[in-house]
């Protein structure tokens, strides 16, 4: 098998997906850029606990497989779409987890309420317009509300994370977990309100030097 560190990369963040619980039996899927028009990305349909590296199927832009035996991921336009977009992003995670999928549900955009969600994906989290699972539409339209942040919400479906590496990707779609449990906790005690402007404009000229954007 050809690039082994990042297949052992790409592995590693997808047993902590697991384990963490971002998402239910086999849904979910991690890819990463090995260079311009290859990609690695997780099977469909195989359980996350055995997982190996020989598993992970390497694909071109145009979702040829290129090596593996598995069929890639049934998201894998969304992954290719997203990296069509963002020449800085080098990894992408999705996930369903329980409070971004209540956010998605409810067809909510996450407002910039936190410092660090500022800071770490750009500004809030939009939710994207609706696609059918594993469609061409899904994948635009989530490609197109993900901008240049770090993290969007698909309606009615889960979140997809973007970063440099398979862990910072996943990292986007935890953290995009605890603002959506914060923000629909918070509507309990009146609903959330934003930062103050000019301190989201501090942290999204932190993100933007940090990503080169
Ligand atoms: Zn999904």
């Amino acid at each position: 098998m050809t690039n082994e560190r990042q297949r052992k990369e790409l592995l590693s963040a997808v047993k902590r997906m697991a384990t963490l619980g971002l998402v239910a039996g086999t849904s979910g899927n991690l890819s990463a850029r090995v260079k311009t028009g290859l990609y690695l990305v997780t099977p469909t349909s195989l359980p996350y606990e055995t997982m190996t590296t020989d598993d992970l199927v390497l694909i071109n832009d145009q979702l040829e497989t290129v090596e593996g035996e598995g069929i890639p991921s049934s998201e894998s336009l969304l992954h290719l779409a997203v990296y069509r977009k963002r020449a800085d992003v080098a990894a992408i995670c999705h996930t369903h987890s329980i409070y971004a999928s209540a956010a998605a549900a409810a067809q909510v955009s996450i407002p910039p309420i936190l410092d660090e969600v500022v800071v770490k994906l750009g500004g809030g989290v939009e939710c994207a317009a609706y696609g059918p699972p594993g469609s061409e539409e899904l994948a635009e339209n989530a490609a197109e509300a993900l901008g240049n942040r770090g993290a969007v919400l698909m309606r009615n479906h889960g979140v997809t994370g973007v970063g440099k590496t398979p862990a910072e990707a996943l990292e986007a779609c935890e953290l995009v977990e605890r603002v959506a449990q914060i923000f629909l906790m918070s509507q309990l005690a009146g609903g959330a309100k934003p930062l103050p402007p000019e301190v989201i404009e501090a942290g999204q000229a932190v993100y933007r030097m940090r990503h080169g954007l």
